[in-house]
C-alpha cells in the first residue's frame, strides 16, 4: 500500500464522544491534547499507565479490555493498545462503522494520524510526515517551538480582537509585533495596532539598531542569553572566523550569514567593506548583527564599527561577550589571578614587543592575543623587558571548542614548544606563576 496524502485539518472536539483504547505510554502522549480541546473521552484500559492515572477525573475510565461495541457512536477512535492483533481488530471495525480511527502502531491501517503540535494560544503549528518518521517530526516540532516564543501566542490574541479594525492585516510587521511584545509588552503592541495604518506597515521601514554581539571563544554554552536572542532574531550576521560553527548554528532558518574576513594586507578596506555592508543592510531594514569571536569590544575593532555605523547614523547596541582572553585560560584550568601568586592581569595584542608598540603593560599575568606567529620578535622583547627564560608559559589553542589543546612551558621554550606541537590560530598565550597552578578540566 503506497502511503496516503492526508488531508490537514483542525477539528472542533467540545463535548464530542471519542475513545482511547489502551492505558500505555501512547494514551498518555494524546489524552492531554483531547482533554484540553474539550473532548468527552472514555478510555478503555484493564489498566492505566502512572502518568495517565492524574488525567482519569478529566475521563470516563472503562476498567477492562475493549468490547467491539465500545466504539458505537464515537466521533473518534483511537487504536493505542500495545496489542498489535487488538488494534487491527479496532481498526477494521471503525473503517466498517465510518468512524475515524487512528493507529499509532501502524498509521496507515488507520483512517487518521495525530500531527505534532506547536501551540502559542490560538497559533497552532501541526507538523507531521505522514505518519512515517516520527523522530523527525519531533525535530522539526522542536525547531519551531525554537522560532516561535510565546509572545507569538500573546500576539495573535491581541490581533484578533483587532481584527475588525484593521485595514490591511497582510501589511503588519509581525515580526517587530511580536519583538516588541516581548520587551514592552501588550500595551505598546496594542497602541502601534491602534495608530494610523500606515504607522503598522512595513513600507514605512524602521531601522533596527545594528547589534555588535560577542559569540565568546567558541563554544556555544558561552554565549550570553542576550547573544542568544539576538541571533534567533536576526535576518542578517555579518561574522568573523573566530564565530564558530556550533553557534552559527543557532542562527534561524532564512538567515543571510555573511562571513567577513579581516586578515590580510587590506585589512583596513576590508573594514571599510564591513562598515559598509553593516550600514547597507541596516537600511534595508533587516535586523543586523555583527557577530564577533569573544567581546567586541577587546581587540575586535568593534568599537571602529560602532563609530563607523554612527557616522552613517545607524544606531547600534553592543551585546558583550565572554572574552577569549579571560575565559580561555580558565577552561584551560589556569587562574589569572590567585592569592599570594598574581594580583593583577593584563591583556595585550601580539603588537606590544614590537618597534611601534615596545611596551608591555605591567602586571603578574600577562596574556597575549594574536601573538602566536609573532613569538619571534615577542620572546626576546619579553627577557628585554625584564622577564626570565624560566618564566612559566602556556599557549592555548580552540579554547573551548573539542580540539582545546594546552601547551605549558617556559618562556624560553614556548616558540619551539609551540611550533614542534603544530599550534595553529586562534591560540593566545598566557605569562607568568599563574601557568605552573594549571589543572586539567
Ligand atoms: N574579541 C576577541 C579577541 C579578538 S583577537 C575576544 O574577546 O576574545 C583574536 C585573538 O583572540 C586570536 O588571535 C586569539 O589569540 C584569541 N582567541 C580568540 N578565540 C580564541 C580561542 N577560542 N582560543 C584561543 N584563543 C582565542
Amino acid at each position: 500500500m503506497s502511503s496516503p496524502r492526508y488531508y490537514p485539518l483542525e477539528l472542533d472536539l467540545r463535548d464530542q464522544p471519542v475513545l482511547m483504547v489502551g492505558g500505555g505510554s501512547i494514551a498518555a502522549r494524546k489524552l492531554p491534547e483531547l482533554l484540553a480541546c474539550g473532548a468527552r473521552v472514555t478510555l478503555v484500559a484493564p489498566e492505566v499507565a502512572a502518568t495517565t492515572r492524574r488525567l482519569l477525573p478529566g475521563l470516563e475510565w472503562l476498567e477492562r479490555t475493549f468490547h467491539s461495541e465500545d466504539i458505537h457512536g464515537r466521533k473518534l477512535v483511537f487504536a493505542c493498545t500495545d496489542d498489535a492483533a487488538v488494534n487491527a481488530h479496532i481498526a477494521a471495525l471503525c473503517r466498517e462503522a465510518d468512524i475515524p480511527c487512528n493507529r499509532a502502531d501502524a498509521a496507515k491501517t488507520g483512517t487518521f494520524i495525530v500531527p505534532g503540535v506547536v501551540r502559542r494560544g490560538p497559533l497552532t503549528l501541526s507538523v507531521s510526515t505522514s505518519g512515517r518518521m516520527p523522530a523527525l517530526t519531533r525535530h522539526v516540532k522542536r525547531k519551531l517551538s525554537a522560532l516561535l516564543g510565546e509572545e507569538w501566542g500573546q500576539l495573535a490574541e491581541i490581533l484578533a480582537e483587532a481584527r475588525d479594525r484593521l485595514a490591511e492585516p497582510e501589511a503588519l510587521a509581525y515580526d517587530d509585533l511580536a519583538e516588541t511584545l516581548r520587551r514592552d509588552g501588550a500595551d505598546a503592541v496594542r497602541s502601534i495596532i491602534g495608530r494610523a495604518p500606515a504607522s503598522s506597515r512595513r513600507n514605512d521601514r524602521t531601522v533596527h539598531p545594528v547589534l555588535l554581539v560577542g559569540a565568546g571563544p567558541g563554544d556555544p554554552s558561552l554565549l550570553t542569553l542576550g547573544a542568544a536572542e539576538a541571533l534567533r532574531h536576526a535576518e542578517v550576521i555579518l561574522h568573523d572566523r573566530l564565530a564558530s560553527p556550533a553557534v552559527l548554528d543557532t542562527a534561524p532558518p532564512g538567515c543571510l550569514l555573511v562571513p567577513v574576513e579581516k586578515r590580510g594586507h587590506f585589512e583596513s578596506h576590508r573594514q571599510d567593506h564591513i562598515n559598509e555592508k553593516l550600514v547597507e543592510h541596516a537600511r534595508a531594514g533587516k535586523r543586523v548583527v555583527r557577530l564577533k569571536g569573544g567581546d567586541p569590544f577587546v581587540f575586535g575593532r568593534g568599537f571602529e564599527e560602532a563609530l563607523a555605523l554612527e557616522a552613517a547614523g545607524i544606531p547600534w547596541r553592543v551585546l558583550p561577550g565572554v572574552t577569549s582572553s579571560v575565559a580561555v585560560p580558565a577552561l584551560a584550568g589556569i587562574p589569572l589571578t590567585h592569592r599570594g601568586v598574581a594580583r593583577s592581569f593584563a591583556v595585550a595584542s601580539g603588537m606590544a614587543g614590537s618597534e611601534s608598540n615596545p611596551d608591555f603593560p605591567k602586571a603578574d599575568t600577562l596574556v597575549l592575543l594574536m601573538a602566536l606567529y609573532r613569538l619571534e620578535e615577542i620572546v626576546p622583547a619579553l627577557l628585554r623587558a625584564g622577564y626570565t627564560p624560566a618564566t612559566p608559559a602556556a599557549a592555548i589553542q580552540d579554547g573551548s571548542l573539542p580540539e582545546q589543546r594546552l601547551c605549558r612551558t617556559t618562556l624560553g621554550e614556548l616558540r619551539a614548544e609551540t611550533a614542534r606541537l603544530g599550534f595553529d590560530s586562534p591560540a593566545l598565550i598566557v605569562i607568568g606563576e599563574v601557568v605552573n597552578l594549571s589543572r586539567p578540566q
